[in-house]
């Protein structure tokens, strides 16, 4: 997942240690600030397939307390935690969400690699319940509270929705942050895909071997490769 432009940066950094070019003091810092700062933060997400489906009653009621634009299909209203029911046991990934509205959810055992101080400040945590109602404890929703954009290369995707008129993106190509997406130094964001979290919580999940999860150091950008410089996501 590492993409291209952090590879280059890290491998024209060293060429020019090991080569003995001699660099300027503020070039430098400029290298240890941008090798310390690529290193810090890291994409959490969920290679599988999509999760379980919505069951179709509470799919039903959270389309009416939930509503979408029609347009972007994005939610009109803030909302926190949600409880949420499945029509079938999620299989084969710690980390998916319900479909069709991108509720995501983790086993357990991933959400308590965060501190109770990160959970409180980066998540709103709600339960996953089976068809029949009962609760699957090995299990719980997640929602991000701070929204971060992943910006991508030239092809990714743009357009202003045509019924509420808020910007519409998706990265395509190697993702990577701007400085101020990650200004507010919060422990976890919520991405477009899965989340993005500081090196300490990359460190505890990293040393489990989950099926599907997959985490990789996001690279920070002074300059956004996708030509919106005036676009501030
Ligand atoms: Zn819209």
């Amino acid at each position: 997942m590492l993409g291209p432009s952090f590879r280059i940066v890290c491998r024209a950094s060293s060429h020019a240690v090991a080569s003995g070019i001699d660099m300027g003091k503020r070039d430098q810092e400029q290298l240890r600030r941008r090798r310390t700062v690529a290193k810090a933060w890291y994409q959490v997400w969920c290679s599988a397939m999509s999760g379980p489906y919505a069951e179709e009653k509470w799919r039903d009621s959270f389309k009416q307390t939930h509503p979408c634009c029609s347009g972007c299909a994005r939610h009109l209203s803030e909302w926190g935690s949600v409880d949420a029911y499945v029509e079938e046991f999620p299989k084969n990934s710690c980390h998916n969400f319900v479909s069709p509205f991108l509720v995501d959810y983790v086993r357990r055992d991933v959400l308590a690699c965060f501190t109770e101080e990160e959970r409180h400040r980066g998540l709103h945590v709600g339960r996953l319940f089976d068809a029949g109602g009962a609760e699957l404890t090995d299990f719980a929703t997640i929602r991000g509270k701070h929204a971060i954009t992943l910006r991508g290369g030239p092809e990714s995707e743009h357009r202003l929705c045509r019924v509420c008129g808020e910007h519409v993106y998706f990265p395509i190509g190697a993702t990577y942050l701007l400085p101020h997406s990650v200004a507010s130094g919060e422990p976890i964001y919520e991405a477009h895909v899965g989340f993005v979290v500081n090196r300490a919580i990359y460190e505890r999940l990293s040393q489990h071997r989950w099926k599907h999860l997959k985490l990789a150091p996001l690279p920070i950008r002074d300059k956004p490769r996708d030509g919106l410089d005036d676009l501030l996501l």
